[in-house]
């Protein structure tokens, strides 16, 4: 099958005027190359791209779409969650699942780095048309956190043993947070495997870096809510960022995610203790809970690898990330979409380390393909070609 359309982006930049794109039935890219004959050429209207990574997802949290109201800041998000999450039966979270599944589908994203605290989402992960790196997350802001260890190894183990399906089935252990992993549970994760990807909700709200440098603040509430004693911790003096950083082998790969309250120094310090990081923004979840973004400018100036998620329906109206591109382009007008396409897809496939098979247009990958028209209006709209 051979495409072109107006213009042409492969995941790096974009392609000269007149590119054909030759591809076999299964999508595998053949040859790319210049041409003015249109002879059995498919000509598109708008822009082509490769299909989107969504490096940030939580499928199992679908059901909570319009829950929690906006605006909430996290810590009033966080303590919504855990009573809420419960309250609808095992039908109506499949069905609200299998929903988001084919949403994200169908805006394009070939690629989903979803996170999983229970094995709710083996069901949609089988249905095998996107490939899934699922973070199995551990929570336990605990001195003794065996017991929570051990439960974040059966989620890990239920993904682990699940068969292939054709597409890519990943999983890693990772921490939820700095305020709800206790330095001994960092330990454990890091030692699960020794050079897994780990992501991290990463300074979402600024009480998380109070709590480290002070312990003062929000995040004291939110434990004791819960009822954690939270009498062991002594505070750094530094950020979360500067202080778990420590508790984290270099040989893992870090996909720091939301980085709401991330400055130069976090990232001199990220920089100086982690060869391989990703900063994954997710602006739409940001504006939900806490109405406010990630430094973007701070982070292109220190040539951070930027992707892109859409965070979990909890905190989000659809699961889009050209949704969040055009949010990322109009709150940051200087940024150019040929960059934000790249965070959106080669970056994304690099950050769940996918990029042999997915994120660009090259000769012997299969990135999918979308046609996208009205870039840069309100609401452009996306259809998958492959
Ligand atoms: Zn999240």
């Amino acid at each position: 099958m051979l495409f072109t359309a107006d213009r042409i982006h492969d995941g790096k930049g974009w392609l000269p005027e007149n590119t054909i794109i030759e591809t076999d039935d299964n999508g595998t890219i053949l040859s790319v190359y210049q041409s003015e004959n249109r002879e059995g050429v498919t000509v598109l209207e708008g822009l082509l791209a490769p299909g989107f990574v969504n490096v940030h997802c939580h499928l199992e949290l679908s059901h909570m779409k319009g829950v929690v109201p906006k605006h909430t800041g996290l810590i009033g998000f966080l303590k919504q969650i855990p009573a809420l999450r419960n309250s609808f039966s095992d039908e109506q979270k499949r069905t609200a699942r299998k929903a988001a599944y084919e949403e994200l589908y169908v805006n394009g994203t070939v690629a989903v780095g979803d996170i999983a605290n229970t094995s709710d989402a083996l069901d949609v992960r089988a249905l095998g048309k996107m490939h899934i790196h699922t973070f199995t997350e551990a929570l336990g802001f605990n001195p003794a956190p065996e017991r929570m260890y051990g439960y974040a190894q059966q989620a890990f183990e239920a993904y682990n043993g699940q068969e292939g399906n054709g597409k890519m089935l990943r999983q890693s252990m990772v921490p939820h947070a700095p305020y709800s992993v206790s330095q001994p549970f960092f330990s454990l994760i890091d030692q699960h495997q020794p050079e897994s990807i780990i992501s991290i909700h990463n300074q979402e709200c600024c009480a998380e870096n109070e709590f480290y440098i002070s312990k003062d603040g929000m995040v004291r509430d939110l434990l004791s809510g819960m009822g954690i004693d939270d009498s062991f911790f002594v505070p750094s003096g530094k950020t979360s960022l500067q202080t778990y950083l420590e508790w984290i082998s270099p040989t893992h790969p870090v996909i720091f995610i939301h980085n709401t309250f991330t400055t130069k120094e976090d990232i001199d310090t990220a920089r100086r203790l982690m060869p391989q990081t990703f900063w994954c923004l997710c602006p739409n979840a940001n504006l939900y809970i806490e109405n406010t973004l990630p430094d973007v400018p701070l982070f292109i100036k220190e040539g951070l690898n930027i992707c892109v998620g859409t965070d979990s329906l909890a905190s989000n109206h659809q699961l889009s990330i050209l949704s969040e591109l055009t949010t990322l382009k109009k709150n940051f007008s200087e940024l150019d979409w040929e960059i934000l396409l790249t965070w959106a897809t080669l970056n994304g496939a690099r950050a769940l380390q996918m990029q042999h098979v997915i994120g660009s247009i090259e000769v012997g990958k299969q990135p999918g393909l979308v046609q996208i028209r009205g870039l840069g209006s309100d609401v452009p709209t996306i259809k998958r070609i492959i």
